[in-house]
């Protein structure tokens, strides 16, 4: 759709960028006014929310201020694609008059590239429609219904059916969300716990151990059934009352609480995290578009403060079963998550993951331009230049509803250009 990268030309290049933006900011506000407001802050494309979850946004400039949103796709499922599925993705009100398509044909005539963003595997309907298809603890519950499980075959079939459904929209690439394992904290709304437990409790109390999960880690010789006890056991135990551990997730310090069959079993799930990637690149990649995966790990440890905990975002990715360096090698593109206040921690963020990907990877970094992370024009601004140094491609600026003007017109000052 002749959109190119600028990929490893860094240095004196001018960064790609776009906006997230919601169907609805477009159907409240106009196609025309939004995407002169995009083009004027210097932007060359808009990344369109095309699958998405329920939620309830407040909407500074919107039609309501405040927009609910359902779990669903803005546009009508191909019969070709979801006809022979048992998953099939709920469809939005109005989808039928084609957003995305007038989306296309509008960015098409300005020169402007259209990404499709699309949420994978995070879909709360769907997993109370069918529980078998979501992730199954250590004790055998299914408490995580919007967490559809990378394993299970008809999940997959699900998504690599909902990369091609997006590729074929025309977009000039498809922008996964949640296509790896989810974790513990993200299981469905008003979630309440009274108990204390650690982070890596609570990363054990996340893991899945469906039939599907225990036998794939089992083919890779672990002792799956070893891994499950060792996780009820401990995780049972602080429900019990046993105290907590404290300190972050990391391979030794899971090591030391759980054993290594509890290690080895969460690295395997990046062998089915990887290969379902592979599947839905070469599926988007056969529509005529291109996949770029988001690492969902900076928005988890970032997402509601903007102060993540110590451990880099990169090295932290194998925790939802991401596999870096061997997506490196299959996606053209990686997105990540810049969700911190401090510029100099979104430095480290971005050169952690382009030493991971390699240097020849397109490397995309979502930022907030206002709360929680920026509170200035200045403090974005040098996160825009951290983002550049540390070598990232492309800056995408979340999202285009969920701020005020004030805070998006500080978007053509941070890239460099004249406000
Ligand atoms: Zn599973």
């Amino acid at each position: 759709m002749g959109h190119i990268s600028a990929g490893s030309a860094k240095g004196t290049a001018a960064l790609d960028g776009s906006v997230y933006v919601y169907v609805e900011d477009v159907r409240d506000e106009g196609v025309v006014p939004v995407l002169d407001r995009i083009a004027a802050y210097g932007l060359a494309g808009v990344t369109v929310a095309a699958a998405y979850h329920g939620a309830r946004d407040v909407t500074p400039h919107g039609a309501s201020r405040v927009t609910l949103r359902s779990d669903g796709v803005h546009f009508t499922p191909p019969a070709d694609l979801f006809g022979a599925l048992r998953l099939v993705p709920p469809v939005r009100a109005g989808a039928d008059g084609e957003p995305l398509a007038a989306l296309r044909e509008a960015t098409l005539d300005r020169g402007m590239a259209l990404h499709g963003w699309t949420v994978f595997l995070h879909n709360v309907t769907l997993g109370l429609a069918h529980p078998e298809v979501t992730v199954h603890d250590c004790f055998g519950g299914r408490g995580f219904p919007a967490d559809l499980c990378p394993a299970h075959p008809d999940v997959r079939l699900y998504a690599v059916a909902l990369a091609r459904a997006v590729a074929r929209q025309g977009v000039d690439s498809v922008v996964a969300e949640a296509l790896h394992y989810g974790a513990f904290s993200q299981g469905h709304q008003h979630e309440r716990c009274f108990v204390a437990l650690g982070p890596m409790d609570e990363f054990m109390f996340g893991l899945c151990f469906c039939e599907w999960c225990m036998r794939r880690a089992g083919d890779l010789g672990v002792r799956a059934e070893v891994a499950r006890e060792e996780c009820a056991r401990i995780v049972g135990g602080v429900l019990d009352g046993d105290p907590p551990a404290q300190g972050e997730v990391t391979r030794a310090a899971l090591t030391a609480y759980a054993g290594p069959d509890v290690v080895a079993y969460a690295r395997a799930r990046s062998e089915t995290v990887t290969s379902l990637v592979s599947e839905v690149a070469s599926a988007v990649s056969a529509e005529g578009s291109r996949l770029t995966f988001l690492d969902g790990t900076g928005h988890r440890k970032g997402y509601a403060d903007g102060l993540p905990p110590a451990g880099l975002a990169a090295h932290d990715a194998w925790q939802l079963g991401v596999d870096l360096v061997a997506l490196g090698d299959l996606v053209p593109s990686l997105g990540v998550f810049g969700y911190a206040r401090d510029p100099a921690r979104v430095a480290d963020d971005v050169g952690a993951y382009r030493r991971s990907v390699g240097v020849d990877r397109e490397l995309r970094v979502v930022l907030r331009p206002g709360l929680p992370d920026a509170d200035s024009d200045d403090r974005l601004a040098a996160k825009v230049r951290a983002v550049k140094a540390a070598g990232g491609d492309a800056v995408d600026f979340f999202a285009y509803g969920l701020v005020p003007y004030s805070v998006l017109n500080r978007i053509p000052a941070a890239l460099g250009r004249k406000p």
